[in-house]
């Protein structure tokens, strides 16, 4: 891997998305050396992916080059990297550039989609977790309407303007929101001979409601919202299976649709090596204690998704999101450093920002500890926030600019079927 021999210790992080790159951050101006591999050579802002895969944004304007983030920090290296194994006995990892020695070893490599075992589902569904994923699933959409429009069978007509949602969660109200926004406001200019009216939007939960991590203000606040934007919510429905063409779910109610997007849940991103179940718990993450650092093993830790820290508060291990895994990441940087100095590590400690979802235009639902609201001046607030955690002062300004000129002329200008997405069935 080109890495030079050092005398300061050398940190291997797997995975520049939000916690290794907190970590990296941390350690950089410190007397150590620091190697980050991730198979991306960009960090990517998920929370923005859904507005990518709706043609809301470029998807530049949500990735950001990890050589830029560290640019100017010494002892820092960065290599293209899939990491395929760890060796925690030797020390080393083993990936597709090569094998690499290690001092200390931080796993920061996220979480993927989770199937529940569900191979069909997998096979033909589609999901968002990554850039090329959104722009798979902004090809399909469009795709879709360009074959409505050319075929004469009602029925298959339908199918391609039916959208099947699954996961009532952020991602998957999120997602309705900007799509129900879309039949609205873009789809009869773009398609005035085709009856874009048929067009349905359906959310399936298996529960007994939507936003499920947040309060009932919010989760009932959202459901309002989104059944006011047309959008079909079925609860206590669970998706049982698809092939391509028909959803079959645990209850009389089947979809036929070429589009099933599954936003059902997440499971740990575990590395060969790591993967047993000495190591891994609950949603396929590895056990980790209160410094971060994985059972049994002492120069080995796990922040951000990957890691499942259970306390009281958080007995399955904090939620999979943004803060945790920044806030976990800088806590690991100071343990890291205490560890080499010989002082002992400080547990780490959770600071709850809230959380937070955007349904449409004007209209969102935030939960700070003492303060519920919802609405326009929410929705301020969440484009506030995400703007100030997007990365890069251009993908700021690039994301603002976009967003006022889609507020003011009710517009999503990047619906371009740059990659064409290769349908594997037909109706
Ligand atoms: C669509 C979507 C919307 C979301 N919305 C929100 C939201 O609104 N608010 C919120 O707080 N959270 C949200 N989340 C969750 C949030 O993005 C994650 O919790 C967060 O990204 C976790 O950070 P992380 O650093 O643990 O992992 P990630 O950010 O996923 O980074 C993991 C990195 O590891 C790399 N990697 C993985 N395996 C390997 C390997 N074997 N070799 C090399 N590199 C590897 C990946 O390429 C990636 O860069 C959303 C997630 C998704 C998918």
């Amino acid at each position: 891997m080109n890495i030079p021999k050092t005398s300061y210790p050398r940190i291997v992080i797997i995975g520049g998305g939000f916690a290794g790159v907190a970590l990296a951050k941390k350690l950089s101006k410190q007397e150590v050396q620091v190697v980050l591999l991730d198979k991306h050579n960009y960090h990517t802002f998920q929370p923005l992916l859904y507005q990518v895969s709706t043609g809301g944004l470029e998807p530049d304007s949500i990735a950001y080059p990890i050589r830029k983030i560290l640019k100017d920090f010494p002892n820092f290296f960065f290599r293209l990297a899939n990491v395929q194994e760890i060796d925690t006995k030797k020390n080393k990892v083993k990936t597709n550039i090569g094998n690499l020695k290690f001092d200390y070893l931080v796993i920061a490599s996220g979480s993927t989609t989770n199937y529940f075992g569900n191979a069909e589902i997998e096979k033909h569904s589609m999901a968002m977790k990554t850039i090329p994923q959104s722009l798979n699933l902004r090809s399909l959409i469009l795709e879709n309407f360009e074959d409505a429009l050319l075929t004469s069978d009602l029925h298959e007509r339908n199918a391609l303007m039916n959208f099947v949602i699954v996961g009532g969660g952020p991602t998957g109200v999120e997602l309705a929101g900007a799509l129900a926004e879309i039949k609205k406001g873009i789809l009869p200019k773009d398609y005035p001979d085709l009856d874009t009216r048929s067009a349905q939007i359906h959310v399936v939960q298996s529960g007994d409601c939507i936003l499920k991590g947040m309060s009932s203000m919010a989760s009932q606040k959202a459901e309002d919202f989104l059944e006011k934007l047309g959008v079909n919510i079925w609860k206590n429905v669970r998706v049982t299976n698809y092939d391509g063409k028909t959803v079959t779910t645990n209850t009389d109610l089947i979809f036929e649709t070429p589009t099933l997007i599954w936003a059902a849940g997440v499971k740990g991103a575990t590395i060969k090596g790591l993967d047993g179940e000495d190591f891994v718990t609950k949603g396929n993450r590895i056990l980790v204690n209160e410094f971060s650092q994985v059972r049994g093993l002492k120069n080995i830790f796990a922040v951000g998704d990957i890691a499942c820290m259970e306390t009281k508060d958080f007995p399955q291990g904090f939620p999979m999101m943004a803060q945790p895994a920044i806030q976990q990441g800088q806590q690991l940087g100071d343990n890291l450093l205490n560890v080499i100095e010989k002082r002992p590590m400080k547990p780490f400690t959770y600071k709850d920002k809230g959380s937070m979802a955007t349904i449409g235009r004007n209209k969102a639902v935030v939960d700070l500890e003492k303060w519920k609201f919802q609405g326009i001046f929410a929705w301020y607030v969440w484009m506030f926030v995400h703007l100030f955690f997007l990365i890069g002062y251009r993908n700021r300004m690039v994301v603002f600019v976009n967003w006022v000129y889609n507020y003011v002329r009710f517009d999503r200008e990047a619906r371009l079927i740059i990659r064409p997405f290769k349908k594997r069935n037909t109706l």
